[in-house]
């Protein structure tokens, strides 16, 4: 496994192919179950390149750029026994050097949701993988369902810019209790730890729901309010449809259901996708090229 800071190191990248596809992980490291799950399915699609950045711009002003978990040598551990071709940790400077700074605006698919609370968040995602691309030019890019918005807010980006790569969503790595799997849950202790079960029990009740036949939109949201009261704050609690992120007072199809609260130090996100018909629902994924949970 390679270890690659600079664009002068990247330019090994080359050397280091072999005849199969170039597959992408981008992370921004504090490694996890979740994060390896990516890695092991990139593995079955081709050459496995890992990137970690902590990105500047997708932190707002008062989030936690500065306290948030790094730890390469961690990180690289947990990598080297996994098929990992190559691993790219670039520096601000080497991401972020040039003047004038061309920067990506995401369409529609990010105005909601996390958009409302986090204005400059996507895009600063956008931006970053726009240079990641550009960089590594991967056939093919892995990224966790369990941060729904941003998988289809990439997907309009590639989409809208024509850029030549396939993406894949990955089915979310809980814990035990069923609490996703995120590089922020470390801040999480005791009663703050238990209450953030919160936000996969809203979700589980609207999926019971949906499945005794319910479909409309408003009722489903409020049980999953009901669910969040004992979050410290309630950022959302909505349904949209996959993958435009529209809003319909009644589900059917490709529905996202989607949860973000505060719970003691930490913002938490979680969601379901589901496939809703007049005859039953099932767990699904958010693109087209994704594989079903
Ligand atoms: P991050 O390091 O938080 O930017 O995440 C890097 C990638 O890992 C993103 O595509 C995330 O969606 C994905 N990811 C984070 N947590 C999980 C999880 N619990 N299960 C699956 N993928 C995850």
């Amino acid at each position: 496994m390679e270890i690659l800071r600079t664009r002068e190191e990247l330019t090994k990248l080359a050397g280091l192919r072999d005849d199969q596809k170039l597959v992408l992980v981008p992370t921004m490291g504090a490694l996890h179950e979740g994060h390896l799950s990516l890695v092991r399915l990139a593995e079955s699609y081709g050459q496995v390149v890992v990137s970690i950045f902590v990105n500047p711009t997708q932190f707002g002003p008062d989030e936690d750029l500065e306290t948030y978990p790094r730890d390469l040598s961690s990180d690289l551990a947990l990598l080297a026994p996994l098929g990992v071709t190559a691993v790219f940790a670039p520096d601000v400077v080497t991401m972020y050097g040039g003047d004038g700074e061309v920067t990506v605006t995401p369409g529609d698919r990010a105005l909601g949701l996390c958009g409302s609370t986090r204005p400059h968040h996507f895009g600063g995602v956008l931006t970053v993988l726009a240079k990641l691309f550009g960089l590594i030019q991967p056939d093919l890019a892995i990224f966790g369902r369990k941060d729904a918005q941003q998988c289809l807010v990439i997907d309009q980006m590639v989409q809208d810019l024509c850029m030549p790569i396939k993406l894949i969503d990955a089915p979310t790595v809980r814990e035990p209790d069923g609490l996703a799997m995120s590089s922020r849950n470390r801040y999480l202790q005791g009663e703050h730890r238990q209450r953030a079960l919160c936000l996969q029990s809203a979700l589980q009740s609207a999926q019971r729901l949906i499945g005794e036949g319910q479909r409309e939109t408003a009722e489903l949201e409020q049980v999953m309010r009901e669910e969040l009261a004992v979050a410290d704050r309630l950022d959302y609690a909505a349904i949209h449809r996959v993958p435009d992120l529209s809003r319909v007072d009644r589900i059917s199809g490709r529905t996202l259901l989607a949860v973000a609260a505060q719970v003691g130090p930490t913002r938490l996100i979680d969601n379901m996708v589901l496939e809703v018909a007049e005859d039953g629902v099932t767990e699904a994924g958010l693109l087209a090229s994704s594989l079903f949970a």
